[in-house]
């Protein structure tokens, strides 16, 4: 038996390794660096901690999850490893025993956060210090690609060139393949060998369904819930902190336990849910993308998606924490165009990084694509992870849905692209529609919608990334336009509205859609299309009504473009106020209550 194996057995109490493992720690223990690709859950841990229980010396394991690491240490201790961690929530005499236990050679793992590696009293530290290895868990966070880009990870690649003797492995469970290239660049992994393991959670099934109004989508959720998940404990996933509240009141109302969660509640109860989550059964959590971390409980049935996911390597993680005891579970999406655009305004807000901004429209570019697939959708996931799974899975709903056919779409194409041709590539979606419906084109809104969404996935429609909501023709829409290729699209939304010129709606919607004005007033700063003027024009007159009650000029108020920006963004949280032009920290504390209200009560 080798050495790897006994330790295995005898400290960590396993039988056998787990598929390429013994491998990786083989690798690790002759000294040579590696890149370790492995979902959550298939023994990343052991990669590092068999290597740095046989090398001589101190292996030093950089994590940004800081909540984690008393876990994980306790859990190493618990089987008489010599395990420690450093990071800020340590008091200064415990730091103190610590770097001394360190410098006298007594520590086999030590944990630190990222920040306290690059700490320049603590790098001088180590050069004392043997060291048998560094793991570098979470690496995906050194690369621009990654979601979850950490500057001070990137800083890593100096371990390369300071610690040229002691072998590096990176690990991660979401890599894409940019964000692999860029792990290996900064780390300077290039001649390492790269160790993927299948990304496939073949328990979990995919569904994506089509997003409609906020009404209809919560009946839809309950309507999923009521039919597959009765009794299940499972994660709903909300965008805004409002959503978390309304969705789980609604929960609660249709007879489910449900629980809202989000980073602006107090902390107790944020502590309280994750309690209450973890003990009892048949709990829902609706939460943001702030829970999920550090959540280890095998059994949740469902994840659903209530919009979408800023890119797959967060779907994947999201819809990840199901399933982990490897029965059944289910992964749930809604998603429509209105949670692309409001993506696309978020991604890139306040960033002026050429790069950054392509990466973001690379990434919801592939999670478009996995919504729009024709594909196994495992399969779309899979090979996005560099996994070269093919499909049918028999387990997605467009490998359960065969009768979703592609149709030949290449006229109803041409029609859709033409009126954003004729109407000057200006407008949204939204107002395009409209044009084709009041044009006597075929009345039904939903196939409209199902075609510039498709034509978008398909890449013969642009989306600007600069936070408007504008569309553009591409080079592919101008051969579509001219007969050069044709367009096959998924049939499925003709089953979702079937009803034919049953609704024509002009004169009414006018009121909500000042489509005329567009028109007329061509671009001020930029069109009104898909912005609500009339609240627009409510907070002109309540600043009005404010500036002399105040005594002082409207403009010093806030001037126009926050109040478009507000009519726009409809914010409803303080919080949401810092990210509005013209909002400082005066702004907002002066006035910033005071026009939520106003925006609240505008609205009803
Ligand atoms: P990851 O970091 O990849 O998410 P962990 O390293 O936390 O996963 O491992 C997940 C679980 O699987 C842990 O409880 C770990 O002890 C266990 N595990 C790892 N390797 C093996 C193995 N070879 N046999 C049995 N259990 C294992
Ligand atoms: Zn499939």
């Amino acid at each position: 038996m080798s050495q790897a194996q006994e330790i295995l057995r005898n400290t960590f109490g396993y039988s056998a390794f787990r598929s390429n493992q013994e491998e990786i720690i083989n690798n690790l223990v002759e000294g040579n660096n590696s890149l370790v690709l492995r979902p959550t859950g298939a023994g990343k841990s052991l990669c590092f901690q068999i290597p740095a229980l046989i090398r001589e010396g101190t292996a030093i394991v950089i994590s940004p999850l800081i909540a984690l690491m008393k876990d994980q240490v306790d859990t190493l201790r618990s089987k008489g490893i010599s395990a420690y961690f450093l990071n800020s929530s340590i008091s200064h005499s415990e730091q103190n025993e610590i770097q001394e236990l360190l410098l006298a050679g007594e520590i086999k793992i030590l944990y630190v956060s990222p920040e306290r590696m690059m700490n320049s009293y603590f790098l001088s530290l180590l050069t004392a210090v043997e060291i048998s290895l560094f793991a570098i868990d979470e690496a995906h966070c050194v690369s621009q690609w990654g979601h979850d880009f950490r500057p001070e990870y990137m800083q890593l690649g100096m371990l390369a060139e300071r610690f040229p003797n002691v072998p590096r492995m990176a690990l991660t469970a979401t890599a894409g393949e940019a964000t692999k290239k860029e792990i290996i660049n900064c780390l300077g992994l290039n001649d390492s060998p790269v160790y993927i393991s299948s990304f496939d959670r073949p328990n979990i099934s995919y569904t994506v369904a089509k997003k409609s109004t906020k009404k209809e989508d919560i009946k839809n959720l309950i309507h999923f819930l009521e039919r597959d998940h009765l009794h299940d404990t499972g994660i709903v996933y909300c965008l805004s902190r409002k959503g978390t509240v309304e969705i789980s009141e609604e929960l609660n109302r249709a007879g489910f336990q449900a629980y809202p969660y989000h980073a602006g509640l107090p902390q107790r109860h944020r502590d309280k849910v994750q309690s209450i989550f973890s003990k009892q059964e048949g709990v829902i959590v609706v939460a943001t993308i702030a829970f999920g971390m550090g959540i280890d409980k095998a059994n949740v049935r469902f994840v659903a998606h209530m919009n979408l996911p800023k890119c797959l390597e967060s779907y994947y993680q999201e819809t990840g924490r199901a399933g982990r005891d490897g029965l059944p579970a289910k992964a749930w999406m809604l998603y429509g165009l209105r949670d692309l655009v409001m993506l696309k305004k978020i991604a890139n807000k306040g960033v002026s990084s050429i790069k950054r901004r392509r990466v973001n429209e690379e990434k919801l570019d592939a999670i478009l694509g996995f919504c729009e697939t024709t594909k196994c959708r495992r399969e779309v996931l899979l090979n996005y992870f560099s996994d070269p799974y093919k499909g049918p899975c028999e387990n997605c709903d467009v490998c359960n849905n065969p009768t979703d056919k592609l149709i030949d779409a290449t006229e109803l194409s041409q029609i859709a692209l033409n009126c954003l041709r004729e109407t000057g590539e200006k407008y949204n979606v939204h107002y395009l529609i409209a044009e084709l419906l009041k044009q006597g084109q075929d009345q039904n809104e939903a196939l409209w919608h199902g075609i510039y969404r498709q034509l978008i996935a398909q890449g013969h429609l642009s989306m600007l990334m600069d936070g408007k909501s504008e569309i553009k023709l591409t080079n592919s829409a101008i051969d579509v336009l001219e007969g050069r290729i044709k367009v096959f699209l998924r049939a499925d939304y003709k089953k979702t509205a079937p009803k034919k010129a049953v609704k024509r709606k002009p004169k009414k919607k006018a009121k909500s859609t000042p489509r005329k004005k567009v028109v007329k007033k061509k671009v001020e700063y930029h069109s009104w299309e898909g912005m609500d003027e009339a609240l627009f024009q409510k907070l002109k007159s309540f600043r009005t009504d404010l500036a002399k009650k105040k005594r002082t000029k409207s403009f010093k108020i806030f001037p126009d473009k926050t109040l478009r920006e507000l009519a726009e963004n409809k914010p409803t949280e303080l919080y949401e106020l810092e990210d509005i032009y013209g909002v400082g920290p005066k702004k907002l504390k002066k006035y910033g209550k005071v026009f939520l209200e106003a925006l609240a009560e505008f609205q009803e």
